[in-house]
């Protein structure tokens, strides 16, 4: 079943006879299967006219009009909702600021009664929620669902969230590391639909990684694949929270700029700097592109991605320097796979980790529809 459904998602629109060629399942099956999947209002029929003769077919896609999921994501400024469909449109986005000495409690205090009066309305309305997925700082426990010691987010070490969420609210719950969350975004609703391999990377106050790899979500032993950031990019640089010296953070992130920079000052400040020309400005510009083209050197070499996103609060302030970033690359890649080589930015702005947090709850659906469904029925 799971099989058939990411078919189905894969093509948006596909009939039983292709269903049957792209799985090699019988028709028996796949009659079988597409009628229980339309029965529990997963996927439904509709009518598509197809090709220059205006023949009408029967075609399957997903039903937006039964389920809804819930995306949270739990930052260290922000706190931000979204309600997300079967088709992976966002129906609404709530977003709170949050002070820097916030914790458990405060978010909390916001948290609560956003997500219980949504809860509500969504149910009021007819729908069946799915589940709730929730980004958070990494690193976490994925196993016991608990945070584990994300710098710069005190009062957090150790937080069993995912079963505080489950008990306020009796839903579905699934956390994630939110770089994880961002690249699952990718995967399911936006650049990623068809692509079973890509890294995206989050530039921000820190840089952050999430791996995909045959589809799936690549944590490692200690939950630290993809912490693309504290690659060590300069020998011998400067100290790093995580104990290593001279990781891309400590020089490639907000902090890490602005730390180079004499101007002293904000991002803004500083783009303003190397628009007009300044030569400090503009040697740390250079510099900070040259970190993120040796990063990106290194993780197309260790993971072979289809497709590498960009996102996070700096993306914006080095988009419009990315071709150059992009054209040196190139030359510096294995020839024969210089070609495939895909950058692009990330297709849900500052939304990207709620949004992805909800497609934590969509890959479990697609995975294990039966088992998902009766949990979020029960
Ligand atoms: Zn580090």
């Amino acid at each position: 079943m799971s099989e058939v459904l990411e078919k189905i998602w894969q093509h948006q629109q596909i009939s039983r006879v292709e269903l049957v060629e792209h799985t090699g399942l019988t028709s028996g099956t796949i009659t079988n299967l597409t009628h229980e999947l339309i029965e529990r209002n997963v996927i439904r029929e509709f009518e598509a006219i197809s090709g220059n003769v205006g023949r009408r077919r029967v075609m399957l896609g997903f039903d937006p009009g039964q389920y809804r999921i819930i995306g949270l994501d739990i930052g260290r400024a922000t706190v931000e909702i979204v309600v997300v469909d079967l088709h992976g449109n966002v129906l609404r986005t709530i977003e709170r600021d949050m002070s820097d000495k916030a914790g458990p409690d405060d978010y909390f205090a916001v948290i609560d009664p956003l997500l219980s009066e949504l809860k509500n309305d969504i149910e009021k309305a007819g729908y069946t929620i799915l589940g709730l997925g929730a980004g958070v700082p990494g690193p976490m426990d994925y196993g016991a669902g608990k945070l584990l010691d994300p710098p710069n987010f005190p009062g957090w070490q150790g937080y069993p969230l995912r079963s505080v969420l489950e008990e306020k609210f009796s839903l579905v719950t699934m956390i994630e590391d939110d770089a994880r969350t961002s690249a699952m975004a990718e995967r399911w609703y936006g650049l990623g639909r068809t692509i079973q391999d890509l890294v995206f990377i989050t530039m921000g106050i820190g840089i952050g990684g999430g791996v995909v790899s045959g589809g799936k979500i690549v944590r490692g032993t200690n939950g630290l694949c993809g912490q693309v950031g504290h690659m060590t990019i300069v020998i011998d640089g400067n100290m790093c929270d995580c104990g290593n010296r001279g990781c891309w953070e400590t020089v490639g992130s907000i902090p890490g700029i602005l730390s180079r920079w004499p101007g002293g000052g904000s991002m803004d400040r500083f783009a303003e700097a190397v628009r007009a020309g300044d030569p400090d400005a503009v040697r740390c510009m250079e510099d900070t592109l040259g970190y993120l083209e040796t990063a990106l050197i290194n993780v197309f070499n260790l993971y072979d991605p289809e497709l590498v996103v960009l996102g996070g609060r700096l993306y914006p302030y080095l988009a419009d320097y990315m071709a150059p970033v992009q054209r040196h690359l190139r030359s510096r890649l294995y020839a024969f796979a210089k070609d495939r080589l895909r950058i692009e930015p990330s297709t849900f702005g500052t939304s990207q980790s709620a949004v992805g947090a909800a497609a934590l709850v969509f890959g479990f659906l697609l995975s294990e529809p039966v088992r998902l469904l009766s949990l979020a029925e029960a």
